[in-house]
């Protein structure tokens, strides 16, 4: 099994929205990633970043949206472009899961068009339901001819522990993580179950999550997780990718 962290985009963002200490304005970088798992010949996403577009005109795709979270210095970059760096095509993609139906975790999804796509079914009904576009979503990026098989509960994609999802619910209804275990490496991929490292650290609760509560209780899950030596890995934060990890390279 190998796995690359890969670089899916950038955002820029109010800073106040994740750390409430924060009373001004001031805006900051936020990265956004996708993680590639090869694993029995089979090429695994899970998220795919912002949909190439958004980086010359994000208003048409992502409309009001792209006011809160502006992409900014993207330069070409995108999951698409990077994948190709790797000599594999949209169409090698065998799976894709969805941490959530947000459009920078999905936005490439309408690439993948011989992927099976996974994500947990409260994910589904949010993005689904009458309110979807105040909690953030946006149909045309997830509402596929492909379609998305519904994660009931945990599932261990190959029944042998390697590749298992994670309900971290509270930044949306259906946030899941992705525990990767690996030979040397194992990672928790935590998504937006947590933005930013000190979100955790100080269980701050960053000001666009949908329900206080279950994020906290995913804090919980995610702290005991933590302990067993698993690496975490989150949403947007910068400090991880220029400290602690690196994108492109390979982790197995
Ligand atoms: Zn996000």
């Amino acid at each position: 099994m190998k796995l690359f962290f890969l670089n899916s985009g950038q955002i820029e963002m109010k800073k106040k929205i994740f750390i409430p200490e924060i009373i001004d304005n001031e805006k900051f970088l936020l990265p956004v990633i996708s993680t590639l798992i090869q694993y029995k010949n089979l090429n695994i996403l899970f998220d795919t970043g912002c949909h190439p577009s958004v980086e010359s005109n994000a208003e048409e795709r992502w409309g009001g949206l792209s006011k809160i979270m502006k992409p900014k210095n993207m330069n070409g970059v995108n999951l698409i472009s990077e994948l190709y760096k790797k000599n594999i095509k949209p169409t090698d993609i065998d799976i894709v899961i969805n941490s959530h139906l947000h459009p920078d975790h999905c936005g490439c999804n309408e690439f993948f068009t011989n992927a099976e796509f996974y994500c947990h079914k409260n994910e589904l009904e949010a993005a689904s339901s009458n309110h979807a576009n105040k909690l953030g979503y946006i149909k045309k990026e997830w509402d596929l001819p492909m379609g998305l098989k519904k994660i009931n509960k945990e599932f261990d994609f190959f029944n042998n522990s390697k590749l298992i999802t994670i309900d971290l619910f509270g930044h949306t209804p259906g946030t899941i993580g992705l525990l990767v275990n690996m030979d040397k490496n194992q990672f928790l991929i935590a998504s937006d179950a947590v933005s930013l490292l000190r979100n955790l650290e100080y269980e701050e609760v960053p000001k666009n999550a949908w329900n206080e509560n279950e994020l906290l209780k995913s804090y919980k899950k995610i702290k005991k997780l933590s302990q067993k030596k698993i690496k975490l890995i989150c949403g947007h934060d910068y400090f991880q990718w220029k400290n602690s990890f690196k994108l492109g390279i390979e982790y197995n």
